[in-house]
């Protein structure tokens, strides 16, 4: 077996890790990532060839100084090589205004100066024709808002990152990591790797490592479902925009319909499906994965008779508050954690690789990220 020296190993190479590959490979850091499979798989978090990246921000206001700069190096990203990430298409948050998640949007533009629209039914009515929605709802169109082709931006993270002299162990699971001295070692089954710094960015597969850490987080399987038919012309990119939908207190989101598989959509929050070991995820699809995306299509997209055209099964790993866990291993400060993202986190997977890497590099980071850090589970228990 080898043994290779580096300055600093990602430990998966999904979403997150990839970023963070990236952003030390930029700044001439002597970087590895292992992954268990290959690169944008469809095996974790990551793929389903969409998602939603909005800068009005529900869930945390706390969250738009991230977006601000996930947004700029978005940007970046583009211009370093050509080929469209980011479809800026915009984004329509519409619900009963007394849902969380219309409350929480109004909050954060109270808190943020972030451009919107604010629309009635009525507007919503006339500018979206297809959308039928209930009288008393409102709804907030984002300007800024849009959608990630998501594997194309792990692909441009990595070759980005080889670029600059990023090593890359696909196919490669770690096996395991321990500390030693002032570092760590990783082991796979071909090789030995000795670093300063770990970053573990495993997706569902970090979240024993949370739970051990006394953080009750949970993996659940989440259906993306693709659908084509009649009326389908309707809800095209270029007429219709991104959608977040809050029906009571069950919310679904959408991509307008595209080729080849036409409109992509799917809930948010009604099914939590646990996963106990991510290797066996279901990916095939299950009775009661459509059920409640069809009956949402019939009363708020009635022009579409849907037909099913594609549908991938993914992984939520879930915090108990829904917010990410971005720090430094309380039992090992050589080691980062990239973690529990909640299902909400690939839009800021630039700002996340830009922290992993101040963190891992100078044990902090410039990034406002307290309400991420592992303590607030600690102050909540005590
Ligand atoms: C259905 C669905 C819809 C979503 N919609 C949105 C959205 O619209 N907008 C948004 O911003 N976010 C959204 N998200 C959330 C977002 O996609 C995730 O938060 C993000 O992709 C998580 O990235 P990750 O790097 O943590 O996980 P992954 O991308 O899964 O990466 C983890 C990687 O670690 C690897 N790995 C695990 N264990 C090991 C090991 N031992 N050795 C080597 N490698 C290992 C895995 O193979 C994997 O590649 C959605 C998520 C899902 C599932």
């Amino acid at each position: 077996m080898t043994t290779e020296r580096y300055d600093v190993i990602v430990a998966g190479a999904g979403g997150m890790g990839s970023a963070a590959l990236y952003h030390l490979a930029r700044r001439g850091v002597r970087v590895c990532a292992v992954e268990r499979f290959g690169i944008a798989h469809d095996r974790g978090s990551s793929h389903g060839d969409t998602r939603i990246i909005r800068k009005a921000y529900m869930e945390h206001p706390d969250y738009v100084p991230l977006l601000h700069r996930a947004y700029a190096l978005w940007e970046e990203l583009e211009a370093e090589e050509a080929g469209e990430l980011f479809a800026r298409v915009g984004l329509l948050v519409a619900g009963d205004p007394e849902a969380e998640a219309m409350r929480g949007q109004a909050a954060c533009y109270q808190a943020h100066d972030l451009p919107h629209e604010e629309l009635d039914a009525a507007a919503i009515a006339a500018r979206y024709q297809g959308l039928a929605l209930p009288a008393a709802w409102s709804g907030f169109y984002d300007p800024l808002g849009g959608f990630l082709r998501v594997e194309d931006c792990v692909r441009r993270h990595i070759a980005l990152a080889r670029k600059h002299g990023a090593k890359l162990y696909a196919g490669e699971p770690m096996l395991s990591w321990r500390r030693e001295d002032a570092g760590v070692v990783v082991e796979t089954e071909r090789r030995r790797l000795l670093a300063t710094r770990l970053i573990l960015t495993a997706g569902a597969w970090a979240v024993p490592e949370l739970c051990r850490l006394g953080v009750a987080a949970c993996v659940v399987r989440k259906v993306q479902l693709w659908y084509q038919g009649r009326g389908l012309d309707q809800y095209a990119q270029g007429a219709f925009p991104c959608f977040f939908i809050a029906d009571g207190e069950h919310y679904f989101y959408g991509f307008p319909a595209q080729a080849p598989w036409g409109l992509k959509l799917a809930e948010h929050n009604v099914s939590h499906d646990p996963v106990a070991d991510p290797l066996r995820l279901n990916r095939a699809l299950a009775d009661d994965d459509q059920p409640a995306v069809l009956d949402f299509l019939a009363r708020f997209f009635p022009a579409l008779q849907p037909e099913l055209s594609k549908h991938a099964a993914c992984m939520y790993s879930l915090t108990p508050d829904g917010h990410f866990v971005l720090d430094i291993h309380p039992e090992c400060p050589a080691v980062v954690l990239g973690a529990g993202f909640s299902g909400h986190g690939f839009k800021f997977a630039p700002v996340v690789g830009e922290i992993l890497a101040e963190l891992a590099l100078e044990g902090d980071t410039k990034h406002p990220i307290e309400f991420l850090r592992l303590s607030r589970f600690a102050q909540r228990r005590s």
